[in-house]
C-alpha cells in the first residue's frame, strides 16, 4: 500500500514540476511516507526528523513533509516538531503537491488529515482519491512490467493489536470498472503482472447496478484483459465468505498466480480470540487443507505476531505446530508492538519480555527456514517461469557493463525468488529457468530461453 502511495505521489509531484534528487543530494524538500503498524517504523522516522532539525539550522529553506499513517495518527502532535512543515494523511495525498508548492512560496506549517478517519468517507474525498489513483498510476512501475492496483481501501476488522482501521479508515471497495480501466491502460503501457491490493482483499465486494462483484469475479474480469499475464492479490483474511469461489478462480483462471498470502497471526485459539481474529486454529488449518486440495502446487504465505500479551510457551508451541502443519512457502514474523488507541494497548499488558519476543521470533524463523529449504529443494532440476525484475542486488555479480550475462533476479508465479545469469534486456520480461540449486529463500538456475509471453 505504501509503495503504491509513494509512486502515486512521486508521479503527481513530477507533474507539478518537482524532480527526484540524485543520490540523496541537492534536495529542497524531504518527504517521508510513513507506517504506523509497529513502533519501530515510527521510531526510525523520529530519528530522521531529529537529523533534519539539525540540518535545518544551516539550511532553513528546507521543507520537511510527513505523509501516511503516522501523519494521520499523530496529526497536530507531529506538526509541533520543529523540523516538520507539512503533515498529510493517507486520505489527503492528492493535496500534497499543492501543499508543498505553497510551503515553498510562503513558509507556514500546513496540515491535512481526516478529523474522523472512521467516519463515513466523504464522496468528495473518495472522488478525489479515485481521480488521483487513475491519473498518476503510470509511475507505479518501479519494477519493470509490474504494477500494484488498489482494489480496496481501509479495514473494518479491528484486530485488537492493529492500528490500520484507525488510520486508513473504513473498508471501501473501488468500482470494478475503475479497476479494469486502470489495468487495461497499464497493459497498454506494457505491464504484464498486476497485484491487486487490499488489507483484506478477499472481502472485496462491489455492487454495480444490482450485481455484486466478489474478488473471484474481479479476477475473472482482469483475466480477460489482453497483455496481463499474471495476476496476484494480497492480503487475505482467513474465513471470508466466498473462499471456495476464490480457490476455484485460482484453479480455473490460468493467469491467476497460485500464491495465497493468508496470515494466521497465531496458532493458539486463546491468543486468536484475544487478537479478535474471527477463526480458530482448526478452521484455519481446514482452509489451508482445502487450498492445497483445490489448487495443486499452491504456495501459501503467512504472517505471525510473537509475544502478544499473555502468550505462554504453550501458546507459542501451538504456533510452531501450526506452521509445521501448514508448510508455508514463507512467513513474515513480527514482535508484538502495542499501538496507541488499539484495544490491545488499552486493555492488555504488554507482558512478554523483549528478550523472549526476540527468541520466539528467531525460533519461528528457524522452523520456517527448514520448511522453506525442503520445499525449495523440490524445484531442483525443474524448469520454471519467472518474471524478471532486474539486476540482482549483489554489485559484483550484477555489473551489466561489459558483461553480456549479469546476474538477474526474477520471481515465479508462486513468489519464489530465482537468481540466474542472463541479458539485462530481459528486465520486465518472462524467462524460463532450469533450477540447479536451492536455498530456503532463493532458487538458483540457468536461463533456458527468453520466452515470448
Ligand atoms: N491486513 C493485513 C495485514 C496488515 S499489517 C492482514 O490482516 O493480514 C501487516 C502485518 O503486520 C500483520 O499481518 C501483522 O502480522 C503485523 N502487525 C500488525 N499490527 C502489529 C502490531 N501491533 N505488532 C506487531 N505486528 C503487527
Ligand atoms: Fe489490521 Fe486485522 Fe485489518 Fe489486517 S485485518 S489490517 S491485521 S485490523
Amino acid at each position: 500500500m505504501n509503495k503504491l502511495d509513494t509512486s502515486l505521489v512521486t508521479a503527481a509531484l513530477k507533474q507539478a514540476g518537482f524532480e527526484l534528487s540524485e543520490n540523496g543530494q541537492g534536495y529542497d524538500v524531504v518527504l517521508f511516507n510513513t507506517c504506523s503498524v509497529r513502533e519501530h517504523a515510527e521510531k526510525k522516522v523520529f530519528s530522521h526528523l531529529g537529523q533534519l532539525q539539525h540540518e535545518k539550522q544551516t539550511k532553513p529553506e528546507l521543507i520537511v513533509a510527513v505523509m501516511g499513517c503516522m501523519a494521520q495518527r499523530l496529526g497536530d502532535e507531529l506538526l509541533e516538531y520543529e523540523a516538520v512543515d507539512i503533515v498529510c494523511g493517507p486520505g489527503q495525498i492528492p493535496q500534497l503537491p499543492k501543499m508543498l508548492t505553497e510551503a515553498m512560496e510562503q513558509r507556514a506549517k500546513r496540515i491535512a488529515v481526516s478529523d474522523n478517519p472512521r467516519g463515513q468517507v466523504e464522496t468528495a474525498q473518495s472522488a478525489e482519491l479515485e481521480d488521483f489513483e487513475t491519473v498518476f498510476d503510470h509511475e507505479d512501475k518501479n519494477i519493470p512490467g509490474q504494477a500494484f492496483v488498489r482494489a480496496m481501501r481501509g479495514c473494518d476488522n479491528f484486530c485488537s493489536y492493529c492500528i490500520v482501521p484507525y488510520v486508513r479508515g473504513p473498508e471501501v471497495s473501488r468500482p470494478v470498472n475503475a479497476i479494469l480501466e486502470q489495468i487495461r491502460r497499464l497493459a497498454d503501457e506494457g505491464v504484464k503482472q498486476v497485484t491487486l491490493l487490499g488489507q483484506t482483499v478477499n472481502s472485496y465486494n462491489y455492487n454495480d447496478g444490482g450485481r455484486s462483484y466478489s474478488l473471484a469475479d474481479l479476477l475473472d474480469k482482469v483475466s480477460q484483459i489482453d497483455g496481463i499475464e499474471w495476476i496476484k492479490f494480497v492480503t487475505n483474511y482467513p474465513l471470508e465468505r466466498g473462499y471456495g469461489d476464490l480457490l476455484a478462480a485460482m484453479r480455473d483462471l490460468p493467469k491467476v498466480c497460485e500464491y495465497l498470502h493468508i496470515p494466521a497471526q497465531s496458532g493458539s485459539d486463546r491468543i486468536l480470540k484475544a487478537m479478535n481474529r474471527k477463526y480458530t486454529r482448526g478452521q484455519y488449518l481446514d482452509m489451508i487443507a482445502k487450498a492445497k486440495e483445490t489448487v495443486p502446487g499452491i504456495n501459501i504465505a503467512g504472517d505471525f505476531i510473537v509475544g502478544f500479551p499473555g502468550e505462554t510457551e504453550k501458546d507459542f508451541q501451538d504456533t510452531i505446530s501450526l506452521i509445521e502443519r501448514a508448510r508455508y512457502r514463507n512467513c513474515f514474523v513480527f514482535k508484538y508492538s502495542p499501538r496507541p488507541g488499539t484495544k490491545g494497548e488499552k486493555r492488555l499488558m504488554d507482558d512478554v519480555p523483549e528478550n523472549i519476543k526476540k527468541q520466539r521470533n528467531n525460533r519461528l524463523l528457524a522452523v520456517q527456514e527448514k520448511i522453506s529449504g525442503e520445499l525449495a529443494k523440490g524445484f531442483v532440476g525443474k524448469k520454471i517461469r519467472v518474471l524478471v525484475e532486474g539486476l540482482s542486488k549483489k554489485p559484483h555479480l550484477n555489473n551489466s557493463n561489459g558483461r553480456q550475462m549479469p546476474q538477474l533476479l526474477g520471481r515465479t508465479a508462486g513468489d519464489w525468488i530465482v537468481v540466474f545469469n542472463g541479458p539485462k534486456q530481459l528486465e520486465g520480461q518472462f524467462a524460463d529457468v532450469r533450477i540447479t540449486k536451492a536455498k530456503p529463500l532463493t532458487l538458483f538456475g540457468e536461463l533456458q530461453k527468453p520466452c515470448e509471453s
